[in-house]
């Protein structure tokens, strides 16, 4: 997985902090200004870096890091911690419906990945709660949508409804309608997506939204596209209001400065981030994890 450059960077500007042993206010200035340009370079948004680069600044120059027996690793720590709060502190889970169906609408912008990851966090569901999930197909624009989701069900073995080029919000409706009546506890609704954000869009998945009252929106964002995953997060969210966000293709995301910038970019966090094409390439996300194998 990603990050190389930025856990390089990081590394070398810790080494020179560790390795003076005592360390002045300055040194640790001349440390953050590193860590600074790493995260830039790993795309990371740069109010993000800021705030980021204040806080951990503050931390450090305290007399009980300075003054310790070894500062340098004192550092290290407050990094550590800082970025693992960055991306949200503790691993955010799904929330499920205490009664029907928990309804997952997956949103997203063509091509980030909505359909496959839908499907394969219907199977991680089913993998690790038993939950038995039900795919939906509301992406009635794109013909190939409809087939495509047949097919990622079918490799998964997880059923799928589709009505044709029926009206998504109706789709949407009997498709959680038919999940009561086959005792299928969780619903993904993989909706349409654009290349670009667009009122269109935005004004089909509200309607969706007011009709079923997803228990969750997911929204799915492609790691690759950097600061632009950022854009695509806040917009959504504004627009229609998201509960979590779903990275996908971080295993082709060499900066990481989408997972590092959507938590404080945008208040929401990242719950899933999708590791590969296969479909089984999917994973919880852990804050926590994700800072240690950066400073690893
Ligand atoms: P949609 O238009 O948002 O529904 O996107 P798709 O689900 O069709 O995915 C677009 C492409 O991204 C497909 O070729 C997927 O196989 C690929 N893809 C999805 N998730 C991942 C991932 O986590 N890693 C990699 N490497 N590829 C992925």
């Amino acid at each position: 997985m990603a990050f190389e450059g930025l856990s390089e960077k990081l590394n070398a500007a810790f080494k020179k902090l560790r390795g003076k042993g005592r360390l002045t206010e300055a040194d640790v200035r001349e440390g953050m200004r590193e860590v600074r340009l790493a995260l830039l370079e790993a795309d990371v948004s740069y109010k993000v870096v800021k705030d980021f680069v204040a806080q951990v600044t503050d931390r450090c120059v305290g007399a009980d890091v300075l003054d310790s027996l070894t500062p340098g690793q004192q550092i290290v720590k407050i990094v550590n911690e800082e970025l693992t709060a960055l991306m949200g502190g503790s691993n955010a889970r799904l929330t499920f419906a205490s009664k029907g169906p928990t309804i997952v609408m997956m949103v997203g912008l063509q091509g980030a990945g909505k359909t496959t990851n839908g499907a394969k966090l219907a199977g991680l569901m089913r993998r690790q709660f038993g939950k038995r999930p039900l795919l939906v197909a509301c992406d009635v624009y794109r013909p190939a949508a409809i087939n495509q989701l047949q097919v990622v069900g079918k490799q998964l073995d997880i059923p799928v409804f589709e009505m044709g080029q029926a009206d998504p919000v109706h789709i949407a409706e009997e498709a959680v309608k038919y999940a009561r009546d086959h005792g299928n506890d969780m619903v993904f609704l993989d909706t349409a997506g654009r290349l670009h954000i667009d009122e269109a869009l935005m004004d089909e998945l509200k309607a969706i939204k007011a009709a079923v009252k997803p228990t969750e929106i997911l929204l799915v964002v492609d790691a690759m596209t950097g600061q632009d995953a950022v854009n695509a997060a806040s917009a959504f969210d504004e627009a229609l209001g998201i509960d979590g966000v779903l990275l996908t293709k971080l295993d082709g995301d060499a900066r990481g400065g989408a997972a590092l910038s959507i938590r404080a970019a945008t208040g929401k966090p990242i719950k899933f981030v999708g590791t590969g094409e296969k479909l089984d390439m999917i994973e919880l996300f852990h804050p926590e994890r994700m800072a240690s194998r950066i400073l690893g």
